[in-house]
């Protein structure tokens, strides 16, 4: 076995720690809750009764959203983002920027991209050969392009994007409810462990444990998930909210977003009754995505194009009103598999595109 691949399951073994710890920690605070708390320390049938069905309810939900993050494989760019052989061979032989940038270009015509590199060129991964859909970035760990990557995670042991994103946000949400029932119901028990007003029992390390370890927790995810439902009203990645995506017009950190009730659509779909559900109902194909550009192209195509004071008026495009895509249509309408790879429409616009001057360089990604 070459040592290359043994140093690679060496990582891969690695990269299971924190899961694991995770997971010893879950297991543990069922144990103590269940049996130390509510059967040797909680004295009254009834409360042990009413507290075991909303622990249950928590935890259910909270290993779901947690396994479903988890085992979620991320989504890539499908073929259709490859180049085809002849021109990849081309690309590959070809040494000069300009050229395999009029290469990528070519091949991109067909494709509905919005967004580019800082230098205006086409988004092109060499390690996965692939041309990467808007909000898709190669992930270092994962050694693979990830569709609308959010960031690598160690606690899930998987990249958040496209494929899990609704679910890492259950299982910050879960989890934080896992916590503060548990600190909520373990208090009082925590005092009177705490003040000896109960007896010195084997029950008292667990109770006592059981709600720093809540409270240290719920302290922890609550930044995090604020921060995440605040990217979700924004419609913003975490890469995003670091880095502008750069269109046509320019960067725009708001180039994706499209009212806060949109944006919370595309991540958890139209159905509010599935939204506190670990299934997936993101709208779109993690391809293409609806832009701000695309919907004033919509809301504007009928009136001529005028100058605002504000500064969306930079945002909106100079060059002539390119009619909404079929495929930003389908997006806006929430059809899930949208297959528009090949859209005539989305040719056009991209075709208006090619006209402008490209300054060439590579994007450079972590
Ligand atoms: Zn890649
Ligand atoms: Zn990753």
């Amino acid at each position: 076995m070459a040592p290359t691949h043994v140093l690679r399951c060496c990582q891969r073994g690695l990269a299971w720690i924190p899961v694991i710890f995770i997971a010893l920690v879950v297991c543990w605070s069922y144990y103590a809750y269940v049996v130390e708390l509510c059967i040797f320390t909680i004295p009254s049938i009834g409360e042990q009764i009413v507290y075991l069905i909303f622990f249950h309810l928590f935890f259910i939900m909270f290993v779901w959203s947690y396994w479903k993050t988890i085992f979620s494989q991320p989504a890539n760019p499908s073929k259709e983002f490859c180049l085809p052989k002849a021109e990849k061979e081309r690309y590959e032989k070809e040494e000069r920027p300009e050229s395999q940038q009029e290469i990528l270009w070519r091949a991109a015509t067909s494709l509905p991209l919005y967004t580019r590199t800082g230098a205006g060129a086409i988004r092109y991964c060499d390690r996965c050969q692939v041309i990467k859909p808007d909000r898709c970035h190669h992930c270092s760990a994962c050694d693979m392009c990830v569709l609308k990557m959010d960031h690598h995670c160690p606690w899930v042991n998987n990249c958040v994007g496209f494929s899990n994103y609704k679910f890492f946000i259950l299982f910050l949400a879960y989890s934080l409810v896992y916590c503060l029932f548990i600190a909520a119901t373990v208090l009082q028990y925590f005092i009177k462990f705490w003040t000896n007003e109960l007896p010195d029992t084997h029950a008292k390390f667990h109770v006592l444990f059981l709600f720093f370890v809540a409270a240290m927790f719920c302290i922890s995810i609550l930044s995090l998930f604020s921060y995440h439902l605040w990217l979700v009203g924004k419609n913003r990645s975490t890469i995003e909210a670091f880095r502008a995506p750069v269109f046509r017009t320019g960067s725009d950190k708001n180039g994706f977003s499209l009212g806060f009730r949109k944006n919370i659509a595309q991540v958890f779909g139209d159905q509010k009754k599935y939204w506190l559900l670990p299934v997936f109902t993101s709208q779109g194909d993690g391809l293409t995505f609806p832009t701000r550009l695309v919907n004033a192209d919509v809301e504007q195509a009928a009136v001529t194009l005028q100058p605002e004071p504000n500064e969306r008026a930079a945002e909106v495009p100079v060059s002539p009103v390119s009619p909404v895509s079929e495929s930003q249509n389908r997006l806006l309408s929430n059809d899930q598999h949208a297959n528009n790879i090949g859209d005539h429409q989305a040719d056009s616009t991209l075709k208006s595109a090619d006209g402008e001057t490209i300054t060439v360089s590579m994007e450079s990604e972590s």
